[in-house]
């Protein structure tokens, strides 16, 4: 299996380039955002319970989230691989997903992580919030998201580090060149 970990601070593209990816290497798009907010639309208890915790830009509860992934893994076990977008955002959700992945025996190929500097994620992400109808992309909820982020999503990164699986890429530029320098981590791995 292919199963690559996208990473980011909020607005740096991971669901833009995912959408990509997805085309290309025929992955099953795991985000864990996009299934927060289909659980709100849907009115369900969870989308309830959800919806408070991300208009503030806190973060879910990782029982919550873990849950979620494990759910869906299991309903996608015939896929040739999985791109995880917005998950893992804490060390106990990396040590849960790696769990998860070797009692499927497989794990996780690489974490690509896009570089955008804040002046131009914050840019981005008040623009997004002029069109995407998204409660969090106003300014309090954008400051909360990124001193989340630099909290307990960075150290994330070091995790996957450590196990030698950590590539950066350039997030700015063209939406084509930054998809070019994916397939270009992507080329050593085989699905
Ligand atoms: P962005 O990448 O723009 O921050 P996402 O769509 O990935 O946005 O996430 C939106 C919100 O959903 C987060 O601010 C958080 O409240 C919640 N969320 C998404 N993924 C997770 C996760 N893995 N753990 C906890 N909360 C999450």
């Amino acid at each position: 299996m292919l199963n690559i970990v996208l990473f980011g601070p909020p607005g740096a593209g991971k669901g833009t380039q995912s959408q990509s990816l997805i085309e290309k290497y025929s992955l099953v798009h795991l985000s864990t955002g996009d299934i927060l907010r289909a659980e709100i639309a849907g009115g369900t208890e969870l989308g309830k319970y959800a919806k408070q915790i991300m208009d503030k830009g806190d973060l879910v509860p990782d029982e919550v989230v873990i849950q979620m992934i494990s759910n869906k893994i299991d309903a996608n076990l015939a896929a040739k691989g999985f791109i995880f977008d917005g998950f893992p955002r804490t060390i106990p959700q990396a040590q849960a997903l790696d769990e998860m992945l070797a009692q499927k025996e497989t794990a996780i190929s690489c974490m690509v992580s896009l570089t955008v500097p804040e002046d131009e994620l914050v840019s981005r992400l008040i623009k997004r919030g002029q069109t995407s109808g998204r409660a969090d992309d106003n300014e309090t909820a954008i400051r909360n998201r990124f001193n989340e982020y630099m909290k307990k999503t960075l150290p994330v990164a070091s995790f996957y580090q450590n196990q030698h699986k950590l590539y950066q890429i350039d997030g700015v530029g063209s939406l084509d060149s930054i998809f070019e320098r994916i397939e270009g981590v992507l080329s050593h791995f085989s699905a």
